[in-house]
């Protein structure tokens, strides 16, 4: 039905340089904030700030029955984690139905619009003669011109719009480029169905000008409901918005995404212990990129971010790529933020006293750089929240079984009697510790480390042991050889 085609004559021109830039982010209530609208969301805000405008949200409620609290609650909660607050207050696409009529019957009384009548089986008829004769399937304008005298008894008229029939429609789509469709595919789409209620067609189009929308930057999915919508707009006598359709993400498989791919929600990212300035970033440069930057500030996103440079291609999701840019986030975030995101975390897993807290906290430093997500560093951090005795991993048992606990126990009176415990001065201990036992560090290390941490897999060992402090290390270290 598209194709990237030039200027022709029956076209609309669209105003290239609005005064102000509006856009919108106008999901569809389903549960979740999808990862690809949280895309959407996010190109729709940096657009708007970046061109110094408005980002609005609008929830299109209309199904009545997924748009549940709970649904739509979902999507303020996705978006304020992201980071994506909306300027003013939230439209709901619903409450405005008054609205939307309105805008159908003036239309009709304006003669751009009419009541069509045609039955059940009429418009199946209608459908299997197009079939047969290898037509495209459409309205066939039946009532375009009939006059409302001849209607049916007893059948209740929808709205259609009187559209075009000659010539195309072309957008300049910001993403997709020039795009045109010949008017006689477009057939005269019901504004109001028969029960007055309004169709999503026209919902959309009255609240995009009644919200003064500037630009519409949604899912290509969006892109053949664009051509109609246009005519609608152009119908009620509006300047038409610029359009940015952008490609829908795929899985890494590189089919469409869905359920099959697991995380759909920016929930379960948060879930998995993902960070939002990482998301924020990782969905940034799905499709739109500023020369090979990985690591994009908010800031820097703001300056940079333009709509007309966002790809045409399908953009894939690379879990990887997320991890080592999650990593990164987690890396350089401030400690005391990252303790309030742990804290649920560790207090989900038991009970967590203060001074496990302090230890966790002190221990960050150490622990950032090994972790991936909030979840691994929540993990890694286990053994410094733990309230003794520290349970010890089958590893750490048979590091103590092995003479571990009889070099433990020689080791103990030495650190009793240490004054300065810092990570330094027990670096400088232990080797000093090896060398006047004629031991290697490779022989004292291990026990410590089963010890202390009860398993072989920790950050440094002396700067755990600074981090616990002399008290808590020689209790710990008792208990295991005891
Ligand atoms: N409500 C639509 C959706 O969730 C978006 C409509 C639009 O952006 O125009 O897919």
């Amino acid at each position: 039905m598209l194709n990237h085609a030039s200027l022709s004559e029956n076209t609309h021109k669209q105003q290239l340089f609005p005064m102000t830039v509006v856009t919108r982010f106008a999901p569809s209530p389903t549960g979740y904030l999808h990862i690809g609208g949280a895309r959407t969301a996010l190109y729709n805000y940096l657009y708007a700030k970046h061109m110094g405008g408005k980002y609005l949200l609008r929830i299109e409620d209309t199904d009545r029955a997924r748009s549940t609290e709970g649904a739509i609650a979902a999507i303020f909660d996705g978006l304020s984690w992201l980071g994506l607050g909306w300027d003013g207050e939230p439209v709901f696409q619903f409450a405005r139905a008054d609205k939307h009529r309105a805008a159908a019957e003036r239309l009709l009384s304006e003669g751009k619009a009419y009541y069509c009548y045609a039955s059940p089986e009429e418009l199946t008829a209608m459908r299997e003669e197009q079939k047969a004769k290898g037509l495209p399937i459409k309205y066939n304008g039946l009532w375009r011109d009939r006059n409302a005298k001849d209607a049916p008894a007893g059948v209740k008229p929808v709205i259609r719009l009187r559209a075009p029939q000659d010539g195309e429609t072309m957008l300049h789509d910001l993403v997709q480029g020039p795009v045109t469709v010949a008017n006689s595919q477009l057939d005269d789409m019901i504004l109001l169905r028969s029960d007055g209620t309004p169709t999503y067609m026209l919902a959309v189009v009255v609240d995009d000008i009644d919200m003064g929308i500037t630009h519409v930057i949604r899912g290509d999915d969006h892109l053949n409901n664009a051509f109609r919508q246009y005519q609608l707009i152009l119908a009620l006598g509006h300047e038409a918005p610029q359009y940015g359709h952008i490609p829908l993400i795929h899985g890494a498989d590189g089919a469409k995404l869905s359920k099959r791919h697991g995380a759909l929600g920016v929930d379960a990212y948060r879930d998995m212990g993902f960070l939002p300035e990482t998301l924020r970033n990782y969905l940034l440069r799905l499709g739109w990129g500023h020369g090979d930057d990985e690591i994009i500030s908010d800031e820097q996103a703001i300056a940079w971010f333009d709509i007309a440079d966002v790809g045409r291609a399908p953009a894939r999701l690379d879990f990887d790529k997320l991890a080592n840019l999650n990593a990164h986030y987690i890396r350089t975030a401030d400690d005391a933020r990252l303790m309030n995101l742990l804290r649920p975390l560790v207090e989900s897993t038991g009970p967590v006293d203060a001074g496990g807290l302090k230890r966790l906290e002190r221990g960050l430093a150490g622990l950032k750089p090994r972790a991936k997500t909030l979840k691994e560093l929540a993990e890694s951090g286990a053994f410094y929240l733990h309230p003794r005795p520290l349970p010890l991993d089958d590893k750490a048992k048979t590091t103590l079984a092995d003479g571990g606990k009889a070099t433990l126990q020689a080791m103990i009176p030495a650190l009793e009697a240490l004054t300065d415990w810092t990570q330094g001065s027990l670096d400088a201990w232990t080797k000093a510790y090896a060398e006047q036992t004629g031991q290697k560090l490779g022989k004292i290390m291990p026990p410590l480390r089963a010890g202390a941490c009860g398993s072989m897999n920790s950050p440094s060992i002396t700067e755990v042991m600074a981090v616990l402090g002399k008290d808590e290390t020689l209790a710990r270290l008792k208990d295991a050889v005891g």
